[in-house]
């Protein structure tokens, strides 16, 4: 089995950390080559009985001027065309305004997203839930997984779902 994975998120929720958490080496599709085509390579993983390859989606930002617009119609086409989308947020930041344009995007986007809560070694469990709460309300999330990709806390489960959406 084999599939895209994109993730998506604010500057600094984690998406590189994760990232280097779950591919061990870097591959040669990393080069300058693969950044200048669509989309990022992240990386992708292989295990003995699955393949998923890591994407980036630049553009999910506010547009400043029409090559934004541009490259916003872009994110959206890769986002409708991957297997699964993380969605990954701070545990520790909750809600913002960053947020919310990322999740008007998606939207418009007919994939199953996940919404994956970071950083959940910096908060104590029980706001956990409310944040979970506040998040529910904005989109129909596949499953809400929170982890901790520093301490790689539930990046085991994560991925297993993953597989099981290839
Ligand atoms: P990106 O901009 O989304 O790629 O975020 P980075 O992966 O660069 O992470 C931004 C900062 O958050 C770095 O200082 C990371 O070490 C830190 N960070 C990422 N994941 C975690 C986590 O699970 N727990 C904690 N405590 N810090 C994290
Ligand atoms: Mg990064």
């Amino acid at each position: 089995k084999s599939g895209f994975v994109a993730i998506i998120g604010r500057p600094n929720v984690g998406k590189s950390t994760f990232m280097n958490k779950v591919i061990g080496q870097k591959i040669a599709i990393m080069s300058d080559k693969a950044q200048t085509t669509r989309n990022k390579i992240q990386g992708v993983l292989t295990q003995d009985d699955a393949q998923i390859v890591f994407i980036d989606t630049p553009g999910i930002h506010k547009p400043k001027h029409r090559l934004g617009d541009f490259m916003v119609k872009t994110a959206e086409n890769t986002l409708n065309e991957v297997d699964s989308i993380l969605f990954m947020i701070n545990a520790k930041e909750g809600y913002g305004r960053g947020d919310q344009y990322i999740l008007d995007m998606l939207q418009n986007v007919n994939r199953p997203v996940y919404l994956v809560i970071n950083k959940i070694d910096l908060i104590h469990p029980d706001d956990l839930f409310p944040l979970i709460e506040q998040y529910k309300g904005k989109l129909a999330f596949e499953e809400v997984i929170p982890i901790s990709a520093l301490e790689g806390n539930n990046v085991t489960h994560l991925l297993d779902v993953l597989k099981g959406n290839l």
